[in-house]
Protein backbone atom coordinates (compact mmCIF):
# COMPACT_ATOMS: atom_id res chain seq x y z
CA UNK A 1 0.00 0.00 0.00
CA UNK A 2 2.83 2.32 0.87
CA UNK A 3 4.69 1.80 -2.42
CA UNK A 4 2.00 2.63 -4.06
CA UNK A 5 0.89 5.72 -2.28
CA UNK A 6 4.51 6.81 -2.20
CA UNK A 7 5.18 6.59 -5.97
CA UNK A 8 1.87 7.97 -7.21
CA UNK A 9 2.47 10.65 -4.80
CA UNK A 10 5.86 11.34 -5.75
CA UNK A 11 4.55 11.47 -9.48
CA UNK A 12 2.21 14.10 -8.61
CA UNK A 13 4.53 15.78 -6.44
CA UNK A 14 7.19 15.93 -9.38
CA UNK A 15 4.46 17.63 -11.68
CA UNK A 16 3.64 20.45 -8.63
CA UNK A 17 7.26 21.26 -8.46
CA UNK A 18 8.28 21.19 -12.09
CA UNK A 19 5.58 23.42 -12.99
CA UNK A 20 7.12 25.50 -10.27
CA UNK A 21 10.50 25.38 -11.62
CA UNK A 22 9.67 25.56 -15.19
CA UNK A 23 10.83 28.82 -15.91
CA UNK A 24 13.22 29.82 -13.10
CA UNK A 25 16.37 29.44 -14.47
CA UNK A 26 16.93 25.80 -12.24
CA UNK A 27 19.81 24.17 -14.00
CA UNK A 28 20.37 20.59 -15.04
CA UNK A 29 21.46 19.38 -11.88
CA UNK A 30 18.26 20.50 -10.20
CA UNK A 31 15.99 18.35 -13.03
CA UNK A 32 18.18 15.69 -12.19
CA UNK A 33 17.91 15.85 -8.19
CA UNK A 34 13.99 15.93 -8.77
CA UNK A 35 13.84 12.83 -11.26
CA UNK A 36 16.11 11.51 -8.73
CA UNK A 37 13.88 12.31 -5.28
CA UNK A 38 10.74 11.82 -6.74
CA UNK A 39 10.96 8.87 -9.40
CA UNK A 40 14.11 6.47 -8.30
CA UNK A 41 13.71 7.09 -4.42
CA UNK A 42 10.51 5.77 -3.55
CA UNK A 43 11.35 2.59 -5.75
CA UNK A 44 14.74 2.40 -3.81
CA UNK A 45 13.02 3.13 -0.58
CA UNK A 46 10.40 0.37 -1.00
CA UNK A 47 13.81 -2.11 -1.57
CA UNK A 48 15.01 -1.26 1.23
CA UNK A 49 11.83 -1.83 3.72
CA UNK A 50 10.80 -5.15 1.93
CA UNK A 51 14.42 -6.50 2.22
CA UNK A 52 14.90 -5.08 6.30
CA UNK A 53 13.97 -7.47 9.08
CA UNK A 54 11.69 -5.10 10.83
CA UNK A 55 9.42 -3.69 7.86
CA UNK A 56 7.36 -1.08 10.01
CA UNK A 57 9.68 0.24 11.64
CA UNK A 58 12.49 0.54 8.20
CA UNK A 59 8.92 1.87 6.54
CA UNK A 60 9.01 4.61 9.00
CA UNK A 61 12.13 5.25 9.17
CA UNK A 62 11.75 5.86 5.43
CA UNK A 63 9.10 8.15 6.19
CA UNK A 64 10.96 10.53 8.43
CA UNK A 65 13.49 10.52 5.41
CA UNK A 66 10.22 11.94 3.28
CA UNK A 67 9.71 14.69 5.09
CA UNK A 68 13.52 15.92 5.71
CA UNK A 69 13.82 16.04 2.00
CA UNK A 70 10.30 18.22 1.70
CA UNK A 71 11.88 20.17 3.86
CA UNK A 72 15.13 20.62 2.35
CA UNK A 73 13.25 20.88 -1.17
CA UNK A 74 11.43 23.75 0.32
CA UNK A 75 14.05 26.14 1.31
CA UNK A 76 16.25 25.29 -2.29
CA UNK A 77 12.71 26.38 -3.88
CA UNK A 78 12.75 29.56 -1.82
CA UNK A 79 9.17 28.54 0.39
CA UNK A 80 6.42 28.47 -2.38
CA UNK A 81 3.32 28.80 -0.44
CA UNK A 82 0.87 26.14 -2.45
CA UNK A 83 3.92 23.64 -2.92
CA UNK A 84 5.18 23.73 0.28
CA UNK A 85 1.42 23.15 2.02
CA UNK A 86 0.66 20.55 0.00
CA UNK A 87 4.27 18.56 0.85
CA UNK A 88 4.08 19.35 4.14
CA UNK A 89 0.47 18.22 4.78
CA UNK A 90 1.28 14.62 2.64
CA UNK A 91 3.70 14.09 4.88
CA UNK A 92 2.10 14.38 7.49
CA UNK A 93 -1.11 12.84 7.09
CA UNK A 94 1.50 10.08 5.85
CA UNK A 95 2.58 9.66 9.38
CA UNK A 96 -0.58 10.13 11.13
CA UNK A 97 -2.07 7.24 9.57
CA UNK A 98 0.86 5.39 11.40
CA UNK A 99 1.56 7.44 14.30
CA UNK A 100 -1.39 9.07 15.53
CA UNK A 101 -1.11 12.56 16.75
CA UNK A 102 2.74 12.03 17.51
CA UNK A 103 3.33 11.23 13.77
CA UNK A 104 1.72 14.57 12.60
CA UNK A 105 4.57 15.81 15.47
CA UNK A 106 7.51 13.69 13.81
CA UNK A 107 6.55 15.08 10.00
CA UNK A 108 6.70 18.88 11.27
CA UNK A 109 9.50 18.24 13.46
CA UNK A 110 11.50 16.22 10.71
CA UNK A 111 10.13 18.90 7.79
CA UNK A 112 11.57 21.70 10.48
CA UNK A 113 14.87 20.11 10.49
CA UNK A 114 14.82 19.46 6.57
CA UNK A 115 14.02 23.32 5.63
CA UNK A 116 17.04 24.46 8.31
CA UNK A 117 19.56 22.12 6.74
CA UNK A 118 18.04 23.81 3.36
CA UNK A 119 18.36 27.08 4.58
CA UNK A 120 22.22 26.26 6.01
CA UNK A 121 22.92 24.97 2.01
CA UNK A 122 20.80 27.16 -0.35
CA UNK A 123 20.22 30.29 2.20
CA UNK A 124 16.80 31.99 3.75
CA UNK A 125 15.11 33.27 0.72
CA UNK A 126 10.95 33.34 1.00
CA UNK A 127 9.05 33.08 -2.51
CA UNK A 128 5.26 32.22 -1.69
CA UNK A 129 3.78 33.10 -4.93
CA UNK A 130 2.77 30.29 -7.36
CA UNK A 131 1.82 30.85 -10.98
CA UNK A 132 -2.03 29.13 -11.69
CA UNK A 133 -0.33 25.92 -13.19
CA UNK A 134 0.85 25.20 -9.98
CA UNK A 135 -1.25 26.33 -7.80
CA UNK A 136 -4.03 24.06 -9.41
CA UNK A 137 -1.60 21.07 -9.96
CA UNK A 138 -1.00 21.52 -5.81
CA UNK A 139 -4.45 21.78 -5.38
CA UNK A 140 -5.48 18.64 -7.15
CA UNK A 141 -2.77 16.67 -5.87
CA UNK A 142 -3.84 17.62 -2.51
CA UNK A 143 -7.20 16.39 -3.13
CA UNK A 144 -6.56 13.06 -4.95
CA UNK A 145 -4.00 12.14 -1.89
CA UNK A 146 -6.83 12.78 0.29
CA UNK A 147 -9.25 10.47 -1.48
CA UNK A 148 -6.28 7.58 -1.84
CA UNK A 149 -5.99 8.06 2.04
CA UNK A 150 -9.47 7.84 2.22
CA UNK A 151 -10.06 4.81 0.37
CA UNK A 152 -7.38 2.46 2.34
CA UNK A 153 -9.07 3.82 5.13
CA UNK A 154 -11.96 2.61 3.45
CA UNK A 155 -9.85 -0.73 2.83
CA UNK A 156 -8.85 -1.47 5.93
CA UNK A 157 -12.01 -0.92 8.00
CA UNK A 158 -13.70 -3.20 5.18
CA UNK A 159 -10.96 -5.42 6.24
CA UNK A 160 -10.94 -5.23 10.55
CA UNK A 161 -14.99 -5.45 9.77
CA UNK A 162 -14.76 -8.97 7.48
CA UNK A 163 -11.77 -10.44 9.94
CA UNK A 164 -14.25 -9.68 13.06
CA UNK A 165 -17.01 -11.85 11.23
CA UNK A 166 -14.76 -14.66 10.91
CA UNK A 167 -13.57 -14.31 14.17
CA UNK A 168 -16.69 -14.49 15.41
CA UNK A 169 -18.08 -17.02 13.48
CA UNK A 170 -15.07 -19.07 15.00
CA UNK A 171 -15.81 -18.08 18.14
CA UNK A 172 -19.50 -19.63 17.92
CA UNK A 173 -18.07 -22.66 16.21
CA UNK A 174 -15.20 -23.23 19.59
CA UNK A 175 -18.27 -22.85 21.71
CA UNK A 176 -20.70 -25.14 19.94
CA UNK A 177 -17.97 -27.94 20.19
CA UNK A 178 -17.55 -27.09 23.83
CA UNK A 179 -21.06 -27.40 24.65
CA UNK A 180 -20.72 -30.87 22.57
CA UNK A 181 -17.90 -32.20 24.23
CA UNK A 182 -19.17 -31.17 27.55
CA UNK A 183 -22.48 -32.93 26.28
CA UNK A 184 -20.59 -36.20 25.23
CA UNK A 185 -18.57 -36.04 28.89
CA UNK A 186 -22.12 -36.45 30.66
CA UNK A 187 -24.44 -38.20 28.19
CA UNK A 188 -24.94 -41.82 26.94
CA UNK A 189 -24.62 -42.03 23.37
CA UNK A 190 -27.37 -44.70 22.72
CA UNK A 191 -30.01 -42.92 25.27
CA UNK A 192 -29.24 -39.29 26.01
CA UNK A 193 -29.47 -40.24 29.60
CA UNK A 194 -26.83 -39.08 32.13
CA UNK A 195 -23.95 -41.25 32.29
CA UNK A 196 -22.37 -43.09 34.92
CA UNK A 197 -19.61 -40.20 35.81
CA UNK A 198 -22.33 -37.15 36.19
CA UNK A 199 -24.71 -39.90 38.51
CA UNK A 200 -21.13 -39.58 40.79
CA UNK A 201 -21.03 -36.45 41.01
CA UNK A 202 -24.59 -35.25 41.04
CA UNK A 203 -25.35 -37.91 44.01
CA UNK A 204 -22.62 -36.42 45.94
CA UNK A 205 -23.94 -33.17 45.53
CA UNK A 206 -27.65 -33.85 45.97
CA UNK A 207 -26.82 -36.53 48.91
CA UNK A 208 -25.07 -33.49 50.91
CA UNK A 209 -27.66 -30.98 49.91
CA UNK A 210 -30.44 -33.44 51.22
CA UNK A 211 -28.52 -34.07 54.46
CA UNK A 212 -28.05 -30.41 55.12
CA UNK A 213 -31.95 -30.05 54.70
CA UNK A 214 -32.98 -33.21 56.53
CA UNK A 215 -35.03 -34.36 53.44
CA UNK A 216 -34.81 -38.13 52.06
CA UNK A 217 -33.40 -39.28 48.54
CA UNK A 218 -34.09 -42.51 47.01
CA UNK A 219 -32.37 -44.35 44.27
CA UNK A 220 -34.06 -46.90 42.12
CA UNK A 221 -31.62 -49.64 40.56
CA UNK A 222 -33.21 -50.55 37.51
CA UNK A 223 -32.58 -53.86 35.52
CA UNK A 224 -34.45 -55.74 32.37
CA UNK A 225 -35.16 -59.05 33.16
CA UNK A 226 -33.65 -61.93 30.91
CA UNK A 227 -32.32 -59.61 28.55
CA UNK A 228 -29.70 -61.97 27.02
CA UNK A 229 -32.76 -63.73 25.86
CA UNK A 230 -34.12 -60.42 23.74
CA UNK A 231 -30.77 -60.04 22.20
CA UNK A 232 -30.54 -63.82 21.33
CA UNK A 233 -34.29 -64.09 19.98
CA UNK A 234 -34.53 -60.59 18.21
CA UNK A 235 -31.13 -59.21 17.60
CA UNK A 236 -28.35 -57.01 19.63
CA UNK A 237 -30.61 -53.90 17.42
CA UNK A 238 -33.72 -54.74 18.90
CA UNK A 239 -31.89 -55.25 22.10
CA UNK A 240 -30.83 -51.47 21.59
CA UNK A 241 -33.74 -50.27 20.83
CA UNK A 242 -34.93 -51.88 24.00
CA UNK A 243 -32.51 -49.86 25.90
CA UNK A 244 -33.64 -46.97 24.46
CA UNK A 245 -37.32 -48.09 24.63
CA UNK A 246 -37.03 -48.27 28.73
CA UNK A 247 -34.99 -45.28 29.19
CA UNK A 248 -37.67 -42.98 27.43
CA UNK A 249 -40.40 -44.16 30.32
CA UNK A 250 -38.16 -43.54 32.42
CA UNK A 251 -37.76 -40.39 32.29
CA UNK A 252 -40.74 -39.68 30.58
CA UNK A 253 -42.58 -40.50 34.43
CA UNK A 254 -39.25 -38.65 36.00
CA UNK A 255 -39.71 -35.07 38.04
CA UNK A 256 -37.78 -31.99 37.14
CA UNK A 257 -35.14 -32.74 39.93
CA UNK A 258 -34.57 -36.35 39.12
CA UNK A 259 -31.72 -37.84 37.70
CA UNK A 260 -31.69 -40.12 35.03
CA UNK A 261 -28.52 -42.20 34.33
CA UNK A 262 -27.81 -45.19 32.11
CA UNK A 263 -25.65 -47.31 35.07
CA UNK A 264 -24.42 -50.24 32.46
CA UNK A 265 -25.39 -52.07 29.65
CA UNK A 266 -29.50 -52.66 30.61
CA UNK A 267 -29.29 -50.99 34.13
CA UNK A 268 -30.51 -47.68 34.75
CA UNK A 269 -30.33 -45.95 37.94
CA UNK A 270 -32.49 -43.29 38.88
CA UNK A 271 -31.82 -40.66 41.63
CA UNK A 272 -34.66 -39.19 42.87
CA UNK A 273 -33.75 -36.35 45.78
CA UNK A 274 -36.47 -35.38 48.21
CA UNK A 275 -38.27 -38.41 47.74
CA UNK A 276 -39.27 -40.67 50.15
CA UNK A 277 -39.16 -44.50 50.59
CA UNK A 278 -43.06 -45.16 49.55
CA UNK A 279 -42.90 -42.91 47.28
CA UNK A 280 -39.77 -44.09 45.38
CA UNK A 281 -41.64 -47.88 45.89
CA UNK A 282 -45.07 -46.65 44.48
CA UNK A 283 -42.42 -45.09 41.35
CA UNK A 284 -40.75 -48.38 41.03
CA UNK A 285 -43.89 -50.16 41.07
CA UNK A 286 -45.49 -47.51 38.02
CA UNK A 287 -42.50 -48.48 35.98
CA UNK A 288 -42.67 -52.40 36.17
CA UNK A 289 -46.39 -52.23 35.20
CA UNK A 290 -45.95 -49.49 32.72
CA UNK A 291 -42.74 -51.90 30.85
CA UNK A 292 -44.57 -55.18 31.50
CA UNK A 293 -47.98 -53.49 29.63
CA UNK A 294 -46.10 -52.22 26.41
CA UNK A 295 -44.02 -54.53 24.68
CA UNK A 296 -41.87 -52.73 22.21
CA UNK A 297 -42.92 -53.48 18.41
CA UNK A 298 -39.88 -54.19 15.87
CA UNK A 299 -41.40 -54.61 12.56
CA UNK A 300 -43.47 -57.21 12.55
CA UNK A 301 -42.24 -58.79 16.34
CA UNK A 302 -42.99 -57.18 19.74
CA UNK A 303 -41.22 -57.76 22.43
CA UNK A 304 -42.14 -58.29 25.55
CA UNK A 305 -40.46 -57.52 28.73
CA UNK A 306 -40.17 -57.10 32.26
CA UNK A 307 -37.77 -55.49 34.51
CA UNK A 308 -37.00 -55.81 38.09
CA UNK A 309 -35.91 -53.20 40.69
CA UNK A 310 -34.25 -52.57 43.67
CA UNK A 311 -35.04 -49.20 45.74
CA UNK A 312 -33.20 -47.79 48.28
CA UNK A 313 -33.74 -44.28 50.82
CA UNK A 314 -31.61 -41.91 52.51
CA UNK A 315 -30.77 -42.00 55.64
CA UNK A 316 -32.57 -45.50 56.39
CA UNK A 317 -30.40 -47.55 53.82
CA UNK A 318 -26.97 -46.12 54.09
CA UNK A 319 -25.69 -42.42 53.98
CA UNK A 320 -22.99 -42.50 51.49
CA UNK A 321 -23.60 -43.04 47.75
CA UNK A 322 -21.71 -46.18 47.49
CA UNK A 323 -23.67 -47.63 50.39
CA UNK A 324 -26.88 -46.74 49.28
CA UNK A 325 -26.36 -48.01 45.75
CA UNK A 326 -24.64 -50.85 47.51
CA UNK A 327 -28.17 -51.43 49.34
CA UNK A 328 -30.44 -50.82 46.25
CA UNK A 329 -28.04 -53.29 44.44
CA UNK A 330 -29.34 -55.91 46.95
CA UNK A 331 -32.75 -55.26 46.54
CA UNK A 332 -32.38 -56.18 43.37
CA UNK A 333 -30.29 -59.02 43.57
CA UNK A 334 -33.01 -60.37 45.72
CA UNK A 335 -36.34 -59.08 42.81
CA UNK A 336 -34.20 -61.14 40.16
CA UNK A 337 -34.01 -64.12 42.99
CA UNK A 338 -37.35 -64.13 43.87
CA UNK A 339 -38.10 -64.73 40.11
CA UNK A 340 -38.07 -61.46 38.54
CA UNK A 341 -40.66 -58.79 37.38
CA UNK A 342 -40.44 -57.21 40.93
CA UNK A 343 -39.51 -54.07 43.09
CA UNK A 344 -38.11 -55.07 46.28
CA UNK A 345 -37.13 -52.82 48.95
CA UNK A 346 -33.39 -52.44 50.66
CA UNK A 347 -32.62 -53.83 54.06
CA UNK A 348 -32.26 -51.50 56.79
CA UNK A 349 -28.74 -51.00 57.59
CA UNK A 350 -26.32 -51.20 60.20
P1 LIG B 1 -31.21 -60.85 34.39
O1 LIG B 1 -32.66 -61.00 34.33
O2 LIG B 1 -30.57 -61.64 35.48
O3 LIG B 1 -30.78 -59.40 34.45
O4 LIG B 1 -30.69 -61.47 33.03
P2 LIG B 1 -30.02 -60.73 31.89
O5 LIG B 1 -30.00 -61.62 30.70
O6 LIG B 1 -30.63 -59.40 31.67
O7 LIG B 1 -28.57 -60.62 32.49
P3 LIG B 1 -27.65 -59.41 32.49
O8 LIG B 1 -28.33 -58.25 33.12
O9 LIG B 1 -26.38 -59.83 33.11
O10 LIG B 1 -27.46 -59.18 30.93
C1 LIG B 1 -26.78 -58.14 30.41
C2 LIG B 1 -26.66 -58.38 28.92
O11 LIG B 1 -26.91 -57.18 28.24
C3 LIG B 1 -25.30 -58.82 28.53
C4 LIG B 1 -24.95 -58.03 27.30
O12 LIG B 1 -24.79 -58.90 26.21
C5 LIG B 1 -26.16 -57.17 27.05
N1 LIG B 1 -25.83 -55.81 26.75
C6 LIG B 1 -25.06 -54.97 27.49
N2 LIG B 1 -25.02 -53.75 26.92
C7 LIG B 1 -25.77 -53.81 25.78
C8 LIG B 1 -26.12 -52.88 24.76
O13 LIG B 1 -25.71 -51.72 24.78
N3 LIG B 1 -26.91 -53.30 23.75
C9 LIG B 1 -27.39 -54.58 23.71
N4 LIG B 1 -28.19 -54.93 22.70
N5 LIG B 1 -27.07 -55.48 24.64
C10 LIG B 1 -26.28 -55.12 25.68
MG1 LIG C 1 -30.76 -57.93 33.08
MG1 LIG D 1 -27.85 -56.27 33.91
Amino acid sequence: MNRRNRTMSFVWVLLVLAAHMWGRGFGPVAWVLLGLQFLVYPHVAYFVAVRSKNQMRTEFGNMLLDGLMFGIWMAALRFPLWPSYTLFICAAINMTVFRGAAGALLAAAVIACGTLLGAAVFGVHTEPATGPLTTSLSIATLSLYLLVVAKDAYARSLMLFQTRQQLRAKMEEVLALQQRLQEQSTQDPLTGLFNRRYLVEAMERELSRCARAGLPLSILLVDIDHFKRINDAFGHQSGDAVIVHLAQLLRQHARAGDVVCRYGGEEFLLLCPEMPQAAALERAQQYRTSLAAQPLQVGDASIPMTLSAGVATFPEHGDSAEALIRSADEALYRAKGLGRNRVELAGLSG
